[in-house]
């Protein structure tokens, strides 16, 4: 099973949908709070719990065909990645169509949060008068892009974040074996964030972090990285999140235990003996500092650099 599914059948917001179902009380409209990729796969999973004849086996063909996006009674939304004036209407022409197969049908518009106020008082109306056929699956990272009549007339479950060991699984699907518990740790409980990650951007900060951490050794280098950075702030954060890991696992593994990222080659992993473990402990130090500092809307200049001299500074 793909390990996504597994993740959110045991989140409370599963839980309270499937007792709904089980029970007969599948209302109208359910608005799952949470990150894309686990919004999208309650909505499935919930479609599959309600008209699977075994409530939700995901082994025969009405699961099979819901998990796979193909089954005519489950209908994601929007079309072509947008939603707009005429694939409302074309959405709402759906909503008033009886089902193919069964007698329930059900719509799921992925990134509700992205409509337009246009598109959601459009919308608003079928919310309040639904045919009785169709339930309504909306999935919403941010909430408040909703109008408060939307939110008003469905029903609310939140899938809240993940803990890095609970990510891990789904890390391992989507991301390549060297990486996944980098990313899972570093998925800030979203598998939406694992999956972004794992395509691209993840890869990228890593190899700066590593860059970072091989080649910053005299003070004409931090001037040069200071650059580098300042071009990057958004991805600053991040790039200390593994800073951090990198340098706690060389701790680690000078003490004989072993670190969290594993396959790194021997080119990658040089840094780890020029440093000493005070001078570990302290950039790890530093590094804190600098997430503190920003918080408190500190320059990014002066951050960035307290940074880069402390990598410096830890190799003499
Ligand atoms: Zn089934």
């Amino acid at each position: 099973m793909d390990p996504i599914f597994s993740l959110i059948e045991r989140t409370p917001a599963f839980a309270v949908l499937s007792s709904d179902i089980g029970g007969g009380r599948l209302g109208h409209a359910y608005l799952f709070a949470g990150d894309e990729v686990s919004a999208e796969a309650i909505m499935l999973l919930g479609a599959a719990r309600a008209l699977c004849p075994e409530g939700g086996c995901q082994k025969c063909a009405t699961c099979r065909r819901i998990l796979a996006g193909i089954h005519p009674d489950v209908l994601s939304f929007p079309e072509g990645g947008k939603y707009t004036a005429e694939g409302m209407e074309a959405l709402i022409a759906e909503i008033y169509r009886r089902p193919t197969e069964g007698e329930k049908k059900f719509l799921l518009l992925k990134g509700a949060d992205s409509m337009n106020l246009t598109c959601q008082n459009k919308f608003l109306k079928t919310l309040e008068e639904p045919p009785g056929d169709c339930h309504l699956f909306l999935g919403a990272a941010r909430e408040d892009a909703l109008l408060p009549t939307v939110r008003s007339r469905v029903r609310r479950l939140e899938i809240p974040p993940f803990s890095a060991e609970q990510l891990l699984p789904f890390a391992r699907a989507v991301c390549r074996p060297e990486e996944a518990e980098l990313f899972a740790a570093l998925g800030q409980g979203s598998p939406s964030e694992v999956r972004k990650l794992a395509e691209g951007r993840g890869r990228e900060l890593f190899e700066l972090a590593l860059t970072l951490l091989n080649r910053c050794r005299k003070v004409e280098d931090a001037a040069y990285f200071s650059g580098e950075l300042a071009a990057r702030k958004e991805d600053f954060l991040p790039l200390c999140d593994i800073l951090s890991l990198l340098l706690s696992d060389a701790l680690k593994e000078h003490c004989g235990a072993e670190g969290q990222i594993k396959g790194l080659t021997a080119e990658q992993n040089r840094w780890k003996k020029q440093f000493s473990n005070a001078a570990l402990a302290e950039i790890i130090r530093v590094i804190k500092d600098c997430r503190k500092r920003l918080t408190y809307n500190a320059g990014f200049a002066y951050t960035a650099d307290a940074l880069l001299f402390a990598l410096v500074r830890g190799r003499s």
